[in-house]
């Protein structure tokens, strides 16, 4: 199975802490391997591995990440998430599906190059909205809903309910 990796950029301590921890929540809910993020952030490890180990995995955080290297030494296919790409319902069919993908979403700005070095530059639709919107859009279509029914082997599971919440706990006796 290709590798799905969800690289974050322009990630700012403090002020984009909430946003980068939905980036990382948002990639693995909808099917994402793993989340990178290029700068240091060990609240944000901390953050996303604590929901990983209460609701299961695998999904894996590393932050301190440089964008640069990672895009030179990437053996797949590389996806800038931009407003300013080509429709996403016309790049779909000809992103392969045989190769891995890092998946990048951006912040306030991207460097300029990133529009060249990446093999596709996707908009979900052309207007500004967020990079978690793009995220979850784009990894829908990509898994074709797959990646929403992926099951988490948590101690803590959510049972689909009508009404109120209802979560059962595993414990170590369990099978
Ligand atoms: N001017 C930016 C751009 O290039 O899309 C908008 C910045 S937005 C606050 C932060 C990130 O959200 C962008 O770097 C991009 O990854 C994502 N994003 C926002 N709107 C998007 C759209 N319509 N299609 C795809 N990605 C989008």
């Amino acid at each position: 199975m290709p590798r799905l990796v969800v690289l974050r950029m322009g990630h700012r301590l403090v002020r984009d802490q909430r946003m980068t921890t939905h980036v990382a929540l948002t990639a693995r809910a909808f099917g994402a391997d793993e989340v990178w993020v290029d700068r240091e952030d060990h609240d944000l490890e901390a953050r996303v591995a604590d929901v990983v180990t209460r609701f299961g995995g695998p999904f894996g955080v590393r932050t301190g990440v440089s964008p640069k290297g990672s895009l030179r030494r990437w053996e797949g296919t590389v996806v800038h998430l931009t407003m300013y790409g080509e429709p996403l319902d016309e790049t779909l069919p000809r992103i392969p599906r045989d190769r891995d993908l890092l998946l990048v979403v951006g912040s306030e700005k991207v460097p300029g190059d990133l529009f060249e070095k990446a093999g596709f530059n996707v908009a979900v639709g052309n207007q500004p909205h967020s990079e978690v919107a793009a995220l979850a859009v784009f990894l829908d279509r990509w898994l074709q809903g797959d990646g929403l029914k992926k099951r988490f082997e948590g101690r803590l599971q959510v049972q689909p309910s009508a009404r109120g919440k209802v979560v059962t706990t595993q414990t170590s006796e369990d099978p």
